[in-house]
């Protein structure tokens, strides 16, 4: 039998719903239950994919080439379970689904409706198929109780509610209690509010997950609970946390998973083994040293654009026993060579990660360049690969008009759209594509590597798969001159068309990567090329 919980959220959004998501996802697998995320989002774009990173964050690819919302990188790294395509949906794509129908005159002439017709859609999302061994299926709803375009939703799980009944789904509300000053007090009033809202569409939750910054008195538990109409053991403390991958034992502390359980009327459950989320906190509050990372990139005043990769630089220091400290630096400003780069002086590493477009992207092949010729350990992510590739061409190997044809014609497309070199027609490929939703090559793909290589090494093995988001290649036509200028291609797919990965042999470490490790870096068990380029980093901070 499978069960459900949905997690909503209250008052304000922010509130860290994905990683609470993600933790009790975290704290049943700990009780040894398999588990599923979902996640349903209310705004209208089929999918993040086409989403500025400053509106929306990273778009987390899975492996089966879905642009997902960057909560699903969250339930993958609290649980090391690969989302799927079918585990994220938005409003956009169930009307996008019933619109297509429509037209094709599967409704048989019926009047659409959003009661029933989109509020099924979302059902059947929620109840699709989770896979072998799934126990427990949490679904996240998008944003916060209240807004319009999220009453579909919660209209379809309140029906799931009664569907499925008290036994098989359990509502957890996530709220904030804010402590004001003045009055030298905690605040229960915005709870009360965003549990009456709940209520009037018809959704009395189980448990409040209640975020606060300091312990809540136990009167205002009850008070809580009486108000909202809760049992007091389901009023749950949310305290602020030094680090994320604290919250799966802290919520566990406050009961959060034993309530759940309760509200299931699941009896002798296994206790949890938090063993290595107990590790994992203790490796990351009792540091061997701190390296710094300089990570270049665009949207650096949105930190949220680089989720993944921050956190996967995160696993390295686990892996290698250090803090990181990342510094943010926006490549927009190396754009203008007169300025120097004196910002990259004291960092042990730099990590150019992927991008789009014209804008910084001189600035992050300037990054590349100090990095190659001060010989600082340096991992180009996707753009960050393509564009270190195009500053050796030039640099390295004469190629002076190196460019990509993202910027626009280019006389030497040492990077190019993948078709522009394998169709021969460039005009034909951009006009027919009007359609800007996946035109990319998107999800898990295979590369081997070269025997006697860095990355081999790294990897421990030959085959390996990774996720892939990008529009433009390294151009195969390039590889020879590349090749004789001392840039290694270690990495191709396996048809060997497409460039994968690149280093450079008499580098410390300075590898490129045509695809994004970082979203399959997980706490306990951090990327191996993250794990590497931390270590390197380990070791130039004991040379500076
Ligand atoms: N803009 C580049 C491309 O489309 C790189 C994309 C990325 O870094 N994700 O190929």
């Amino acid at each position: 039998m499978i069960r459900y919980i949905f997690i909503t959220g209250g008052v304000v959004s922010s509130l860290g719903k994905g990683i609470a998501s993600a933790a009790m996802g975290a704290l049943l697998q700990a009780r040894g239950y398999g588990v599923r995320l979902r996640k349903l989002d209310p705004y209208l774009n089929v999918d993040p994919g086409t989403m500025s990173p400053r509106q929306h964050g990273e778009v987390f690819v899975t492996d089966d080439g879905a642009e997902t919302d960057l909560d699903l990188g969250h339930y993958e790294r609290f649980t090391g379970v690969s989302a799927r395509r079918s585990d994220n949906i938005t409003t956009g794509q169930i009307y996008r689904d019933i619109l297509d129908k429509e037209r094709r005159g599967d409704f048989l002439g019926a009047t659409i409706q959003v009661i029933p017709h989109v509020t099924d859609a979302i059902k059947d999302f929620v109840l699709a198929d989770p896979g072998e061994g799934v126990d427990f299926v949490l679904c996240e709803i998008g944003g916060t109780v209240g807004d319009i375009e999220g009453l579909p939703f919660f209209e379809a799980i309140r029906q799931l509610g009664q569907e499925l009944g008290p036994e098989r789904a359990v509502f957890i509300h996530l709220t904030l209690l804010p402590y004001i000053p003045a009055a030298g007090e905690m605040k229960t009033k915005p709870t009360q509010h965003s549990v009456k809202e709940l209520r009037s569409i018809g959704i009395q939750p189980d448990v409040l997950l209640c975020r606060c910054d300091r312990p809540i008195p136990e009167t205002e538990k009850r008070k809580i609970a009486s108000f909202c109409n809760v049992r007091p053991t389901s009023v749950i403390e949310a305290r602020d946390v030094g680090h994320i991958y604290d919250v799966p034992a802290a919520y566990h502390a406050e009961g959060l998973d034993a309530e759940v359980l309760s509200h299931f009327r699941i009896e002798g459950a296994p206790r949890p083994d938090l063993t290595r989320w107990n590790e994992i906190a203790h490796t990351i509050h009792n540091p061997d040293g701190e390296v710094c990372i300089g990570l270049v990139g665009k949207y650096t005043d949105v930190p949220d654009a680089y989720k993944s990769v921050m956190e996967a630089l995160d696993h390295g220091g686990i892996a290698n026993q250090v803090g990181i400290d990342i510094r943010l630096i926006d490549s927009e400003q190396f754009d203008d060579e007169h300025r120097p780069l004196d910002i990259l002086e004291g960092v042990h590493g730099i990590i150019m990660p992927g991008g789009f477009g014209e804008r910084g992207a001189r600035g992050k092949m300037r990054a590349a360049r100090f990095a190659r010729e001060r010989a600082v350990p340096c991992f180009g992510i996707c753009y960050g690969m393509q564009l270190s590739v195009i500053e050796a061409a030039r640099s390295l190997a004469g190629i002076d008009l190196a460019s990509t044809t993202e910027f626009g014609e280019a006389d030497q497309p040492v990077v190019a759209l993948m078709e522009e070199w394998t169709r021969g027609n460039v005009k034909e490929v951009r006009t027919a594509k009007t359609d800007k939703g996946g035109t990319m090559r998107l999800g898990a793909y295979p590369a081997r590597l070269t025997q006697a290589s860095k990355v081999a090494e790294i990897y421990g093995q030959r085959e390996i798969s990774e996720r892939h988001r990008h529009r433009y290649e390294v151009n195969v036509e390039y590889l020879e001159p590349l090749e004789a200028a001392g840039v290694h291609f270690s990495g191709m797919s396996p048809d060997g068309k497409l460039p994968e990965i690149f280093e450079l042999p008499g580098h410390p470490w300075f590898i490129g990567v045509q695809f994004h490790p970082e979203l399959k870096s997980r706490p306990f068990d951090p990327h191996p090329l993250f794990a590497s380029f931390i270590k390197a980093a380990v070791t130039q901070s004991r040379l500076v």
